[in-house]
């Protein structure tokens, strides 16, 4: 199993790392070529304004969203959960559009500073730590994805197929169950 990692800018390092502690293989994804055999992509946080004008410069744009649309699987968090969205706002932007999920940029204000906290995850008995950074809000989810977290009754973290998107920092903690949750998904289309 192969997943490649958009590293344009943002903590492609982190993901790659949380990867590896998991004896996962990782690439770096930088142009259309680099998409070659791989199972899964992970989109990591950073500016999504920035991301999204890298993909629409490099071509990577359409590539991606046909790798989805394909059955592979991605994992955006924070930013990449802003690419993965159908619809965007605070301000409005474009993006890949392949999660039917409307989230609202710098939804907790525009602050640096990141917060830790704990929330209701349904396929962790206790409670998830979770690291938000300038993090966006999932204002609507689309009928038929499932809320797999939640803080303070807003999801956080949402499936659709074989998408994931998550408004806070799986790659920043010590706890691997999001990832592990994610090689699952993969899983089930290596397996097919
Ligand atoms: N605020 C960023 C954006 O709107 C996302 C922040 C993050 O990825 N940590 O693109």
């Amino acid at each position: 199993m192969k997943v490649g990692v958009l590293a344009v800018q943002g903590d492609f390092e982190a993901h790659r790392a949380m990867l590896g502690s998991l004896a996962v293989d990782s690439a770096e994804v930088r142009a259309v070529a680099d998409l070659d055999g791989l199972d899964a992509i992970v989109l990591p946080g950073g500016e999504s304004t920035t991301q999204l004008k890298f993909l629409q410069e490099e071509g990577l744009f359409h590539p991606l969203r046909k790798f989805a649309l394909d059955g592979g699987a991605i994992f955006g968090t924070c930013a990449g959960a802003i690419l993965l969205a159908t619809e965007v706002l605070n301000p409005v932007q474009d993006s890949l559009a392949l999660m039917d999920i409307t989230v609202l940029r710098n939804g907790y204000g525009r602050q640096l500073s990141s917060e830790v906290r704990f929330g209701h995850c349904s396929f962790k008995p206790a409670p998830l730590e979770m690291v938000f950074i300038r993090a966006p809000i999932i204002q609507r989810v689309g009928p038929g994805l499932e809320v797999l977290a939640e803080d303070a009754g807003r999801p956080v973290l949402v499936r659709q197929g074989r998408l994931l998107a998550a408004t806070f920092h799986p790659e920043l903690t010590g706890d691997s169950t999001v990832y592990s949750f994610f090689l699952g998904l993969i899983g089930e289309r290596v397996q097919a």
